[in-house]
């Protein structure tokens, strides 16, 4: 019995070797990472000029507390962050995780209304569903049930408004009417919570995990900008998946071109390589809150050199491998192969998701979007035989028909089109033994 625990008893093979997008287990099976791992493998697997660079700053320092140096790695890479950020929103507080950063960019927001006389401000306001992480803090504006409900009682649980899930609502999610209509649930719910204790919303630009890749319709992202405006409520893009260039921009919500006024970022930031976050955030709230008595917040790994060169190195090599635009090129390469996969088997509900951040939705029928019974464990059924066939593939389980049988089809961004024929090649074959 091995003494380590996670969520259950599932017994996985042991890890050997990971390169590229393969990864293999001890016994020499070879498998394809379709999810890189939980969206975060984005480079692919053991990238040498990474390696070279962690490698490079271990021989000079592996950690240097941030009350006592500055570093050479943080500056560089809070340098760089900056830039691919919009206008305005310059300034990064470092963080070792998604978490992580969807707490510091709550309690920034706190501290910027305290700042400004406005402590009656603490509500974020949040999607159901939507997964912003598992500590307290995050839990209190994740929306998902199954996940927060044991823990209620030990946390503030914060407003949500429905995610807009225009495919199950039977809406269009090009017609901009449908966008407005999933926006004015916001604004109805700040009006009735009273907008003088809305502090923030919090939003995935592209869905993540909860959702299973869900895009928004159109004009959704820019109208909640406009309520946020309205009301002074912050808005904060939870970036954690859907940003690092996944989607075909290093953001998600640059596919709308709007701007939050904080940017959460961790997963693909990192690359794997290292526990790695960052909140970016606008510069006058985080001078105001520094004209404030400074931000009462922090925890001991942030910042620490070693994750900070492996950081930079990533981004690095997303930049001079146009890795973005690969993600993007993929994509829609990806997207139309399951399409294909739809057309041939009806089982597959919905496809859905914007370059790499990609998912398809098992369903019992796809006229009424009736669930699969909960009782098929398709969850882990077709994840268990995607695996046996040597695809890696990431799901989440149908649960009180808050989420679909989702499935994300997400391999690093490094895939090529003869890897996308081979994932798409392997998922047949899953599916084909799935029906
Ligand atoms: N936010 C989003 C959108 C996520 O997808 C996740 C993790 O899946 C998190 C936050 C939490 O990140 P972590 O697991 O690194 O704490």
């Amino acid at each position: 019995m091995s003494r380590l625990f996670y969520q259950t008893r599932l017994a996985r093979p042991e890890l050997d070797r990971a390169e590229g997008i393969h990864m293999w287990d001890v016994t020499g099976k070879r498998y394809i990472d379709g999810s890189s791992g939980a969206m975060v493998s984005n480079i692919g697997h053991s990238n040498p000029r990474v390696l070279a660079a962690m490698h490079k700053q271990m021989e000079r320092a592996t950690f240097g507390y941030r009350l006592h140096f500055q570093t050479e790695a943080s500056e560089a890479l809070a340098e760089r962050a900056a830039a691919l950020a919009p206008e305005g929103l310059g300034r990064v507080f470092f963080v070792s995780g998604g978490s992580e950063a969807v707490e510091s960019a709550m309690k920034l927001a706190r501290q910027y209304a305290l700042s400004r006389g406005e402590a009656q401000r603490y509500k974020v306001i949040a999607r159901t569903p939507s997964y912003h992480g598992a500590t307290l803090g995050a839990l209190s504006v994740t929306g998902y049930a199954p996940m927060t409900a044991p823990f209620d009682p030990m946390m503030r649980p914060m407003p949500k408004v429905p995610a807009p899930r225009a495919y199950l609502d039977g809406l269009d999610a090009e017609d901009p009417a449908t966008g407005l209509h999933y926006a004015a649930m916001l604004e109805a719910r700040i009006l009735e919570e009273g907008p003088e204790t809305v502090l923030a919303f919090i939003v995935e630009p592209v869905g993540g995990a909860s959702t299973g890749a869900l895009v928004p319709p159109a004009e959704y992202m820019r109208e909640i900008r406009k309520i946020c405006d309205t009301y002074g409520v912050l808005l904060i893009h939870d970036e954690v998946m859907s940003g690092g260039g996944r989607t075909g921009r290093f953001f998600g919500a640059e596919h709308w071109d709007v701007a939050p006024d904080l940017i959460c970022l961790s997963k693909g930031f990192g690359g794997g390589y290292v526990p790695l976050g960052a909140v970016i955030a606008r510069d006058d709230m985080v001078e105001t809150v520094l004209d404030h008595g400074g931000f009462i917040h922090g925890h001991t790994y942030a910042g620490n050199p070693l994750a900070c060169a492996a950081g930079l190195a990533v981004l690095e090599e997303i930049d001079t491998q146009d890795l973005t635009g690969n993600a993007a090129r993929m994509g829609d390469v990806l997207a139309s192969r399951l399409r294909d996969l739809k057309q041939k088997y009806p089982v597959i509900g919905d496809v859905r998701g914007k370059g790499l951040l990609l998912a398809f939705e098992l369903m019992r029928d796809r006229a009424s979007k009736a669930p699969l019974p909960a009782t098929l464990n398709a969850h882990s059924r077709l994840v268990e035989i995607a695996y046996e066939n040597g695809l890696i593939l990431y799901s989440r389980r149908t649960r009180g028909g808050l989420s679909g049988d989702h499935f994300l089809v997400c391999p690093p961004m490094i895939v090529n089109a003869e890897q996308v024929e081979e994932i798409v090649d392997l998922l047949d074959k899953s599916l084909a033994r799935f029906v």
